[in-house]
């Protein structure tokens, strides 16, 4: 099939206006199947005007938070018809199984869509009591405006669930947006943009301009009419983000990456917790920001349950996502299969102990061989750095505080898992831990009542939960005079 996919401007398909394109390439194949075009700052400019037109004059600042709610809950059921479509369109784009995003991320997006329509009528603002104005009584309130338009800068891994966590939140609070999609992955946006337009809202409210980072989400950043910049991302873009969004005072929210810990407790529920690691370290191909990729084990049980993991990786089943019984298909990208590689030679070169997979070197297509590394430290680079793929790193430890020492010796905190049986040590640990979300024999739940994000260098802010939604209000402060 070959995909020729163009801006979504006001509701139109629009071509890149000095004409260029970006080849998109299938993963397992390596073959160019299409291509998108490659925004430019005039590109943005136009998408931000309507955005801007939709937000000031148009039939968008119009409409109450219950009518924008029921928009809302007309998307999420396109959305819902549409699931097979929405996650072939992402599957396909980075070689994932379809079966993950049919189970996962269409779901969550549809619930995401479903709970910020009940939030769209719910921001409300307070009446605050004051001494009065120079000894003349008052009546002070606030109200909650959006912040404006906001610019969504959005990752290839999960692309229509992470587009979904923004929109569904500034949709609710009466933002306007331009998406702008990872340069590998723009199809679900441009999908779910026309399901947008089928739903009824107004042409302009939801807009995406396809691209690089460097010229279409830079041009967002610096573009002096957008009002919020929402990225999720690595770390390394989201620093350059937040200085060119920062020195033009735009809001930012950042959600980056992970290196998070499972801490496994000698009394865990063995076969509970090996699924658990082993979910968090495979599901879509270890390329998960809060991919469970540090497993610290205790020492009584940490050979066998290494030993347990590198058989469960062994078992993975890999090769074309499309074909019956397979688990797992190849990375997305060729950056990221060979900093995959390099990773797990590090790991080799470094003294860890190779328990399953290994440098992947296929004929053809992106495949990486889940890969368990034992007898490793929290120094070496398979425990500090996010890889990004199917590699997990086993290290021992003795005792809880060690645990809790390890857990928070990385720069990052996004997420933790703790494995235990022991009530009392599941709520310590959860409370020493420095990280955004903690979850207490499950890896990472993930549900739209629940705010996500980390600290440190996984991000700053929260997305999900009413607070995700309140994330796109200004509060204004109104004082009326009361003479008697
Ligand atoms: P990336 O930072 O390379 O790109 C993310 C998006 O930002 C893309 O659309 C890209 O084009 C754009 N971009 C890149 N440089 C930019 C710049 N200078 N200015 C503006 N936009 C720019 O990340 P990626 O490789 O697409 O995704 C992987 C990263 O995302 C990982 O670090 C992962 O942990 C993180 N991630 C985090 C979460 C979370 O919720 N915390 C979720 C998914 C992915």
């Amino acid at each position: 099939m070959t995909e020729h996919l163009n801006h979504f401007i006001a509701g139109t398909g629009v071509e890149a206006s000095d004409g260029r394109r970006i080849a998109l390439v299938n993963p397992v194949t390596e073959q160019v199947y299409g291509s998108c075009a490659r925004g430019t700052a005039e590109d943005v400019d136009r998408a931000v005007a309507a955005a801007q037109r939709q937000l000031e004059h148009g039939a968008w600042r119009q409409l109450d938070g219950a009518q924008r709610g029921r928009l809302l809950v007309k998307l999420a059921d396109l959305v819902e018809r549409d699931t097979d479509v929405l996650a072939d369109l992402d599957a396909d784009a980075i070689g994932r199984s379809p079966l993950e995003p049919r189970r996962l991320d269409v779901p969550n997006a549809v619930a995401n869509l479903r709970a910020a329509a009940g939030w769209a009528n719910q921001l409300e603002g307070r009446t605050i009591p004051t001494g009065g104005y120079f000894g003349t009584k008052t009546l002070s309130y606030t109200v909650r405006e959006p912040v404006g338009v906001v610019g969504a800068i959005v990752p290839w891994n999960s692309p229509l669930m992470i587009t979904v966590w923004k929109l569904a939140a500034l949709l609710a609070a009466g933002c306007t947006v331009v998406i702008k999609p990872s340069e590998e992955t723009p199809q679900s946006a441009l999908h779910l943009a026309a399901l947008a337009q089928e739903a009824g809202f107004p042409d302009g409210v939801i807009n995406v301009v396809t691209g690089y980072g460097a010229e279409v989400g830079r041009a967002l950043c610096e573009h002096p009419h957008v009002a919020k910049i929402s990225f999720t991302g690595s770390p390394e873009a989201g620093r350059e983000i937040q200085r060119t969004a920062g020195v033009l005072f735009k809001h930012v929210a950042l959600e980056l990456g992970g290196k998070s810990p499972q801490i496994v407790f000698d009394d865990a529920p063995f076969d509970d917790a090996l699924r658990g690691c082993a979910l968090g370290l495979f599901a879509n191909q270890g390329q998960v920001c809060a991919a469970g990729s540090r497993i610290l084990v205790q020492r009584g049980i940490a050979e066998r349950f290494a030993a347990a993991l590198a058989e469960a990786a062994r078992a993975v089943k890999v090769g074309d996502p499309r074909e019956p019984g397979v688990q797992m298909g190849p990375v997305a990208k060729k950056a990221q299969f060979d900093r995959v590689n390099r990773y797990i030679q590090l790991g080799i070169d470094q003294g860890a102990t190779l328990l399953a997979g290994g440098v992947s070197t296929p004929e053809r297509g992106w495949f990486v061989r889940p890969t368990i590394f034992a007898n490793a430290n929290n120094e070496m680079a398979i425990a500090r750095d996010e890889i990004f793929g199917p590699v997990g790193t086993v290290i021992t430890f003795d005792s809880e505080d060690e645990a809790v020492a390890l857990a928070n010796d990385s720069t990052y905190g996004l997420a933790a898992t703790v494995w235990t049986t022991d009530l009392a040590r599941a709520h310590r640990v959860a409370a020493a831990v420095k990280v955004g979300a903690v979850g207490v024999n499950c890896w990472s739940p993930l549900d739209a009542n629940l705010p996500w994000g980390g600290v440190k260098t996984s991000g700053i802010g929260r997305e999900g939960g009413f607070g995700g939604a309140m994330a796109y209000t200004e509060e204004k402060v109104i004082t009326v005079l009361l003479p008697t």
